[in-house]
């Protein structure tokens, strides 16, 4: 195996290389982590340690790491056609064959995709699409978009600001006009006093609030991630989603399902919105579409809006260089075979994923577990300071302590990457795993609970 100077490259990384979501000078202090290779659920740093990547990279190496065959069909792509653009009455055989491939995965009435390089670019794409169709409508003044606080919907500026996350907004003035935010689902944090879902009415009810007070002949569309992902794994209550779909089809308002995390088994469906019950009018996928391994995103558009835009639209002064190239949908054209072969999504919903459930709930009974809870191939746990007899009787532990970056750390040291939102432990596991592989990860949660408990103790 190749030997890293893990000093040297640390060196020059905190030199040169301005991380994402990083505070770059406390990370010059400690170093990164150097992470050299990955296969199946495995990933091993610079120093030999071989890790359990229990967040599948970042929500995306759904297939697992090593996949010859996705670099086979890379390789053979580029030897091929690197690159070729589909702006001026041009395209290329991956990209038609992946969007023919995407329409029949997708929900009933999916026929038409718009590609991006990414699920920021594919959410700009959305603000852009769902503007365009009113305008083309007649109604040039429905340009809001309704979002959610704590939603994560991308780092560009139109993303970031469809996304609802403080930090984010609190940095260069946003979010831009046109956007508004409601309450979000999250019943551990906000639900004191009602059960899950009372709680879930209720928050799908601040939509008709919000509507209501922009005025409908003003808004185009509601974005939102079916279980949100970055804000913490937010599982909404059994009620909100229907209550939702209600208020957006009273109002005649526009529903983007944001299925970057979502999409392609992680909910054990090919997209989320087919496990939860939504129909949406557009879908944003990213990640999953090529288990990471080249950057790709792009949009699913249905009936309702593609006809107009096909149809009454004129040229759409909208794309990218990398729209639809065809090196990232030959990735993507053999992740989506792999995972058809495996039949990934269908034993993340039969199989592994009611396992996971059972095996993440037990998590409970450990004295800093106040709440677990999971669905398909996500989960997560809250860490507190004492117990109650409901949740919302839980006592958490003062933001400043970090704990949940002390329990990550622990992680890491145990062999597990679990990523720490507040004093909330996610994970996301690779959609190859199998009930073994579920045991091996439970075991080295619970000891790096134990050693969290530990140091707290210590103190
Ligand atoms: C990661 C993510 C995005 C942004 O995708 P990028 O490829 O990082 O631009 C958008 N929406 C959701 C729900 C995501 O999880």
């Amino acid at each position: 195996m190749d030997q890293f100077d893990t000093r040297a490259i640390q060196h020059l990384d905190s030199a040169h290389y301005l991380h994402p979501f990083t505070d770059f000078k406390d990370l010059r202090g400690r170093g990164a982590r150097v992470i050299v290779r990955g296969e199946g659920i495995y990933i091993w740093d610079s120093e030999g340690n071989k890790i359990l990547d229990a967040m599948s990279g970042l929500w995306c190496v759904n297939a697992g790491y090593g996949r010859t065959r996705i670099a086979d069909a890379v390789y053979r792509q580029m030897q091929t056609l690197p690159f070729y653009n589909s702006f001026f009455n041009t395209t290329n055989v991956p990209a038609v064959q992946l969007a023919t491939r995407l329409s029949q995965l997708a929900p009933p009435g999916f026929e038409r995709v718009f590609f991006t390089g990414s699920g920021s670019e594919a959410n700009d794409t959305n603000l852009r699409i769902v503007r365009r169709y009113w305008d083309l409508m007649g109604y040039t003044g429905r340009h809001v978009v309704i979002s959610r606080h704590n939603a994560y919907h991308g780092s560009t500026v139109a993303a970031a600001s469809l996304g609802g996350m403080a930090g984010m907004h609190a940095q260069g003035g946003l979010p831009i006009p046109g956007i508004e935010h409601i309450v979000q689902p999250n019943w551990y944090e906000s639900g004191q006093g009602l059960s899950e879902e009372e709680f879930g009415l209720q928050a799908a009810q601040a939509l008709e609030t919000k509507i209501r007070e922009i005025g409908a002949d003003k808004v185009a569309a509601f974005i939102a991630e079916p279980i949100q992902g970055a804000g913490g794994v937010i599982i909404p209550p059994s009620t909100y989603w229907p209550e939702i779909q209600r208020i957006c089809r009273k109002y005649d308002i526009l529903l983007i399902a944001d299925e970057v995390i979502s999409g392609f088994g992680r909910l054990g469906a090919w997209f989320g919105s087919t496990a939860l019950g939504i129909e949406p009018d557009l879908i944003t996928f990213a990640k999953g579409v090529t288990s990471g391994y080249v950057p790709m995103g792009g949009v699913l558009v249905g009936q309702r809006v593609g006809e107009v835009l096909v149809e009454q639209g004129g040229e759409f002064a909208h794309g990218f260089t990398y729209s639809g190239h065809p090196v990232a949908c030959a990735a993507a054209l053999e992740n989506l075979a792999i995972m058809e072969e495996e039949k990934l999504p269908a034993q993340v919903a039969n199989d592994t994923g009611p396992y996971l459930k059972e095996r993440f709930a037990q998590l409970q009974d450990h004295p800093l577990v106040g709440y677990a809870n999971s669905f398909g191939f996500v989960a997560g746990l809250n860490l507190v300071q004492a117990k109650g007899r409901t949740p919302h009787d839980n006592r958490s532990f003062a933001p400043a302590r970090q704990v949940g970056m002390t329990c990550r750390a622990h992680m890491f040291n145990n062999g597990v990457v679990m990523r720490a939102v507040g004093d909330r432990m996610i994970v996301a596991p690779p959609l190859i795993m199998t009930k073994a592989d579920i045991d091996e990860m439970l075991a080295r949660i619970r000891q790096s609970l134990d050693d969290t408990l530990a140091e707290l103790q210590k103190e």
